[in-house]
């Protein structure tokens, strides 16, 4: 009998995208192909996101593509909704929509091959949100999809921000034994990842929950890995963060130069009601020890307009950092209700039009220091790996500088490789460079 097929996308965070690579290798090695393309699937997989209504509602739609899909196929596909939407809404999914055959919440994820088959034998609908002991996939160098890799190092998070539904769906902080992800690295490394990004909620609190070693001896630990170039991570939250770590961390020398650090509002009355446990103080200390220890690291962030109470000061407080701290990027939200959490509860919700005329602002203002950061980088030489051809030209490719930021250079570099290259310009807010040097050979 042939084998049944299966179609996945993933909406949301980098959590799910590599919670979605761990999904397609179960069902890999339960006997299911996978599809590139939904209409060829006799099952689709939704990882979806509930970080805010709007994602949620993209959800929605493609459920509702799936059933006319069907409908146009003439073919019945087993559609599974997994990840943060499938934990918050679960039975309701299967009572509000008549296409979807299984459930499965972020304590379930790897077990979507057995959910299908007993959905198969039984035709019962299925519906597996139960908290349980959460379970780290056991796949690892499997996950090497190319030469830059995901690697999961805490799931969940304890920190309750008011405004912050994860915690209600992916549970509290759970570290993975760094034995086990050293080895998950080495085996990556022998598939020809030269790239790692570690994962979490806050990777800053790695270990803490077990009395493993720290986040910083990780990195340390990982630094030794021969083979491997480079070390990213992502996020890490500002109160769990000191100019000790900082500078420990400025010496590890696979460690990428750039730092993911929300801040979410520069008004020390909203922080405080987000529950985010650090002052506007705070965050400038931390800023300001990363630019000591190393002054051309790159730090983003994520902010949020209109949280319950923001006043127009408040809102100016945050332009205020904005301006002062010059992020190279930030990630900017209107606040969204969500439920379970406190700051849903809160009055003084900001009016809708109030709320998109500051994120407006905010943006028109980020985005005026973003181009001159980008402009900063013009005349610098930096080692980059080669990420893919440029879509404008065949000749360029996109390459990827350690400071994270991306830059289109004419090369005959191959994907995965490094090259030198000096920034000789930018166009719209793309680095434009020219090769210096080939060092490494051309990988085919
Ligand atoms: S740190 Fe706060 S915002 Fe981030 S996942 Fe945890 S609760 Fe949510």
């Amino acid at each position: 009998m042939a084998k049944k097929s299966f179609y996945i996308e993933t909406y949301g965070c980098e959590m799910n995208k590599s919670d979605s690579i761990d999904i397609s290798l179960s069902m890999e090695s339960s006997g299911y192909s996978k599809s590139d393309r939904p209409e060829d699937a006799d099952i689709v997989i939704i990882n979806t996101c509930a970080v805010r209504y709007n994602a949620e509602e993209r959800i929605q739609g493609r459920i509702g593509f799936y059933k006319s899909l069907s409908k146009k196929l003439g073919k019945d596909q087993t559609v599974v909704i997994a990840g943060c939407m499938a934990q918050e809404w679960g039975r309701k999914i299967l009572e509000d929509y008549d296409n979807v055959s299984i459930v499965a919440g972020t304590y379930h994820y790897l077990r979507i091959p057995e959910l299908v088959r007993e959905y198969d034998e039984t035709g019962r609908k299925i519906a597996a949100i139960e908290k349980q002991d959460y379970r780290f996939s056991n796949f690892k160098g499997e996950r090497a999809e190319s030469f830059s890799a995901w690697v999961n190092i805490i799931k969940g998070c304890s920190n309750y921000c008011s405004y912050c539904i994860v915690p209600f769906l992916r549970g509290l902080e759970k570290s993975k034994p760094h034995e086990e992800i050293i080895s998950e690295v080495k085996e990556l490394v022998d598939r020809g990842v030269v790239e790692i990004t570690l994962l979490g909620q806050n990777v800053n609190v790695y270990g803490k929950d077990n009395n493993d070693i720290t986040f910083v001896e990780l990195l340390e630990m990982l630094n030794e890995i021969e083979g491997l170039k480079w070390i990213r991570f992502l996020t890490s939250h500002p109160k769990d963060f000191n100019p000790g770590m900082i500078e420990r961390i400025s010496k590890i020398e696979k460690v990428c130069k750039h730092f993911h650090l929300p801040l979410q509002s520069g008004s020390d009355k909203i922080l405080k009601l987000m529950n985010r446990r650090y002052s506007v103080e705070k965050y400038y200390e931390i800023v300001d020890a990363i630019r000591m220890f190393n002054n051309d690291y790159s730090i983003t962030t994520d902010i949020i307009v209109g949280f319950p109470g923001e006043t127009e000061e408040d809102f100016l407080k945050t332009l205020e950092v904005v301006k002062r701290v010059e992020f190279d990027d930030a990630f900017m939200y209107r606040y969204s209700d969500r439920p379970y959490t406190k700051a849903s509860k809160l009055e003084n919700k900001v009016p809708f039009n109030v709320m998109r005329a500051r994120l407006e602002e905010l943006i028109e203002v980020q985005r005026k220091i973003t181009y001159e950061k980008n402009r900063s980088e013009i005349g610098k030489t930096e080692e980059a790996l080669v990420v893919r051809p440029s879509k404008k030209s065949e000749e360029e490719m996109l390459c990827r500088i350690k400071k994270g930021k991306m830059v289109v250079v004419p090369t005959k570099a191959r994907p995965g490789s490094f090259i030198k290259l000096k920034i000789t310009g930018i166009s719209g807010n793309t680095l434009k460079g020219e090769e210096v040097t080939v060092s490494e050979s051309l990988r085919i």
